[in-house]
């Protein structure tokens, strides 16, 4: 089976009232990462944040970031392509990655591909109530088709996000168009009660994601849950030679900490290494992960 990739998913765009420990400056971003990785992290997923926390869309911000990260350490990088998502049309969504990989001291390992169009309001159980009711994330296959062909002429390899069975099955056909390629990197994600955009954060909606991931395809996926706790999956997902995306930009994971404090999260990454060690499962550096996925470093 291949060494457990661990992918560090540090800060999204969660706040820092649960765990303290959420990156949201570059050189934060970047101590953040080297950490990750010598926790057994072989690739770290960003967002970049303002000082106040709020999204930062500056591609100078991505491009700091990723220089920092490239000088202490080896990690493969995956930046958000949402950052770039909110206006513009398909070029001006990828523009900003493409640009960043024309020089090896910015280039990131993975752009990723939300392989659809989804509703992301966040639901209040609570109070019985959406908190929004109009947000879309559009992601038309036209945009996408743009987005994999722009891809595939650049050393950054797409990492397809699939929220839902109808995601993996575009995802499917983009593969058989040769738009992407085999070694193709899935990500089947799960999501808390809040948001119910994608497959729930438990046993069965894993395993309804896994069902429609073909066998006969070479397909690496990994699972992550966001707005969810996702070690109580990591057994299932260790012993089904899957990999795992975690980290406090999904969840504050306060049960990982130690003598009273909320987790880092390279402490989350360690559990997630101990885990899987002691499954008889090694976890995989990013020269191991960089092969198993096609990623030229
Ligand atoms: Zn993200």
């Amino acid at each position: 089976m291949q060494n457990l990739i661990i992918e560090a998913r540090i800060n999204e765009y969660a706040g820092r009232e649960q765990n303290p420990h959420v990156p949201w400056s570059p050189q934060e971003i970047a101590d953040t990462a080297a950490q990750c990785r010598e926790a057994g992290a072989s690739i770290v997923h960003f967002h970049a944040r303002a000082g106040d926390g709020s999204p930062e869309h500056d591609i100078e911000v991505y491009a700091d970031i990723i220089q920092r990260i490239k000088a202490q350490s080896d990690i493969l990088i995956h930046p958000t392509l949402g950052a770039f998502a909110n206006e513009g049309d398909a070029n001006q969504r990828i523009e900003p990655i493409l640009t960043l990989a024309k020089d090896p001291a910015t280039r990131p390992h993975f752009a990723p591909l939300d392989m659809g169009t989804t509703n992301i309001d966040a639901y209040d159980s609570a109070a019985k109530t959406f908190r929004s009711t109009e947000a879309v994330y559009t992601n038309t296959t036209g945009t996408l088709q743009y987005f994999a062909q722009q891809l595939l002429g650049s050393p950054v390899r797409p990492y397809a996000s699939l929220w839902n069975v109808g995601f993996t099955r575009e995802f499917l056909a983009f593969i058989d168009m040769g738009l992407i390629a085999e070694p193709a990197y899935a990500c089947l994600i799960l999501t808390g009660d809040d948001l119910p955009a994608a497959h729930p954060g438990t046993e069965q909606g894993l395993a309804a994601h896994k069902m429609f991931i073909p066998e006969d395809r070479n397909i690496i996926w990994t699972a992550m849950n966001h707005g969810g706790d996702l070690m109580p999956l990591l057994p299932g997902v260790i012993k089904a030679g899957g990999h795992v995306s975690i980290g406090l930009g999904d969840w504050p994971y306060l049960e990982l900490g130690s003598r009273g404090e909320p987790p880092t999260n390279a402490e989350v990454v360690a559990a997630v290494s101990d885990i899987s060690r002691s499954d008889g499962r090694e976890v995989a550096t990013p020269s191991q992960a960089a092969q198993v996925l096609g990623v030229t470093i």
